[in-house]
């Protein structure tokens, strides 16, 4: 019964030593889901379609912004 407890010691020190080995240097993250928080630049709102995209990639025209040229030719909203 000793011998079988040694043995399965030694099999679970062999196994933390493994994966002490095997681990990476830096943590692996979980990227499934990404909060909008983690996006770091301003999210702004179209005002022809109310769609929002990041200020980066969003349209400026005569101090409005637009979420893409389309709404940009069209113009602001009416009504
Ligand atoms: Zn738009």
């Amino acid at each position: 019964m000793i011998r079988f407890l040694i043995v399965l010691l030694g099999i679970l020190v062999a196994r933390l030593m493994w994966l002490q080995f095997t681990k990476r240097p830096t943590q692996p993250r979980v990227t499934g889901r990404r909060p909008r928080a983690e996006y770091g630049g301003k999210v702004v709102g179209c005002v022809r379609c109310a769609l929002h995209v990041p200020q980066d990639r969003a349209v400026n025209r005569r101090g409005k912004t637009y979420c893409s040229p389309s709404c940009a030719s069209a113009g602001p909203a009416t009504g």
